[in-house]
C-alpha cells in the first residue's frame, strides 16, 4: 500500500463515518423526532464531527509521521492540486508506506 492510498483510506473511512451518521442523524430528526430516544442523535452528531476533526487535524504522513493539516490533507488523498511527494518529508506518494 503506497502512502497515497493509506492517506486515501483514512480520509474515506474518517468521511464515511460522518455520512453515515448524519444520515441517521437526518433519519431521526425526519422519521421519529419524539421518539424517546430520539437524544441519542447528540452522539450522532458527534459522530459526525468526531471523524471531520480527525481527518483535518489528526490524519499523518505514515512515514514522516507529520500531519498533513486542513490545507493539504485532501489534496494528498484523493490527489487534486497534483501534489507527488509528503509536504513534510518529500517522500513521494506512491512509494510503500511502510519500509525503508
Ligand atoms: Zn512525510
Amino acid at each position: 500500500m503506497t502512502i497515497h492510498q493509506a492517506v486515501r483510506r483514512k480520509i474515506t473511512i474518517a468521511l464515511s463515518v460522518s455520512a453515515i451518521c448524519v444520515a441517521l442523524l437526518l433519519a431521526i430528526v425526519r422519521f421519529w423526532p419524539d421518539a424517546p430516544w430520539a437524544w441519542t442523535g447528540t452522539f450522532l452528531m458527534l459522530g459526525a464531527i468526531t471523524p471531520l476533526l480527525y481527518a483535518v487535524w489528526l490524519v499523518s504522513c505514515p512515514k514522516c509521521n507529520a500531519i498533513f493539516g486542513q490545507r493539504k490533507v485532501f489534496n494528498v488523498a484523493f490527489n487534486l492540486a497534483g501534489i507527488l511527494y509528503c509536504p513534510n518529508c518529500g517522500a513521494a506518494l506512491d512509494q510503500p508506506s511502510h519500509g525503508p
